[in-house]
């Protein structure tokens, strides 16, 4: 059992060269997922072998750390997290450190049926529920291997374990699912949830040109304007969504613009692989090995430590996505860093 205190004493919070202050993580636990989505992943993966995952124990480790250094907000993804054996435990263990404010979850719903009142009474406050279609054979489509109905009743579980908040996350590709935005968003009013259109990212080699399926936010933002009245809102979760309120509803709707909307001058997050790369941007390729560290020197974190502060000095200004370039603006897929 890991003790609930981080060990290291240090008055250092993880600033990087541009004087952003890093107070949020996102630990992807696995780079398996029982989905295929197309824009995510090729039909054809393969996934690492065990031994070159973190284990469970070795993820709580790096939490600790990463909260012993000011961070605050840690999200679980993959992958799919939650198809991660014992995958609940790590959730306990972080949500008993003292100093971490907030777990959340990113998740395709397949498992919430089965682990959502788990993982609330574990502490997780919010969860994303990766949603792009309400169309079962659209969503089969798009998942290859998902189920909508699944999917639909894990949304009703975790409602029913009262999280803080559900958001449905969904990524609109031309001539795929473009013409749903008025049918997810309507869904989202009438399950009192929120809702964020995230535009395609160049991550990863997939069967299609990320060009011929880009839906802009911009574009998605006009179309809802026209049939909701929409109220611009300044919460913001410290993320790169742009929130707007749909008036007479509890619904919110994000933008996440990658594109149309440059984010990164905000950044206040890095990203863990499964595999302990620390990736200091989505989009570009600077990074350091955590895992020689956290396996080399077992019983002393301050390698682990002064290497963390470090890496700050490479974080990038911020990511060049552009897809009109043929090749992807990174060759590693989302569900290898952590969405
Ligand atoms: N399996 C979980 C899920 O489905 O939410 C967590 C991992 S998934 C990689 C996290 C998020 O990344 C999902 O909302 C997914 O839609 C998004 N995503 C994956 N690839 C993307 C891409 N190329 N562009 C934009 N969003 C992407």
């Amino acid at each position: 059992m890991l003790s609930t205190q981080p060990q290291i004493k240090t008055s250092k919070l993880l600033i990087d060269q541009f004087g952003r202050t890093v107070d949020y993580i996102r630990l992807s636990i696995t780079d398996r997922c029982d989905f295929r989505c197309v824009y995510c992943m090729s039909e054809d993966m393969s996934f690492l072998p065990r031994d070159e995952v973190l284990s469970l124990e070795e993820c709580a480790r790096l939490v600790k750390v990463f909260v012993s250094l000011g961070v605050s907000k840690v999200r679980i993804t993959g992958g799919e997290p939650l198809v991660r054996k014992n995958a609940l435990w790590l959730f306990e263990e972080v949500g008993k450190l003292q100093g971490l404010d907030e777990l959340v979850l990113t998740t395709n719903g397949s498992q919430l049926e089965k682990q959502a009142q788990n993982l609330r009474n574990a502490g997780v406050k919010r969860i994303n529920i990766s949603v792009d279609s309400l169309n079962a054979d659209c969503f089969k489509k798009i998942t290859r291997t998902g189920e909508l109905d699944k999917v639909l009743r894990g949304i009703q579980a975790a409602k029913a374990a009262e999280f803080d908040n559900i958001k449905l996350n969904t990524v609109l590709m031309r001539g795929v699912n473009d013409d749903e935005a008025f049918a997810l968003v309507d869904f989202a009013i009438e399950q009192k949830i929120d809702i964020s259109f995230i535009e395609e990212m160049p991550l990863g080699v997939v069967d299609h040109s990320r060009e011929s399926t880009f839906v802009s936010n911009v574009h998605t933002l006009k179309q809802l304007q026209s049939a909701y009245a929409l109220i611009a809102s300044t919460e913001n979760t410290g993320g790169p969504a742009k929130y707007w309120r749909v008036t007479n509803t509890s619904t919110k709707i994000g933008f996440i613009s990658p594109h149309s909307h440059n984010f990164c001058e905000s950044c206040n997050r890095v990203r863990i692989t499964c595999k302990g790369e620390l990736y200091l941007c989505l989009g570009q390729e600077d990074k350091i090995d955590l895992m020689p560290l956290l396996r080399h020197f077992p019983d002393d974190d301050q390698p682990l430590t002064d290497a963390i502060l470090s890496s700050m000095a490479i974080k990038p200004k911020g990511h060049d996505f552009d897809l009109r370039r043929a090749e992807p603006a990174v060759i590693r897929f989302m569900s290898h860093t952590g969405g």
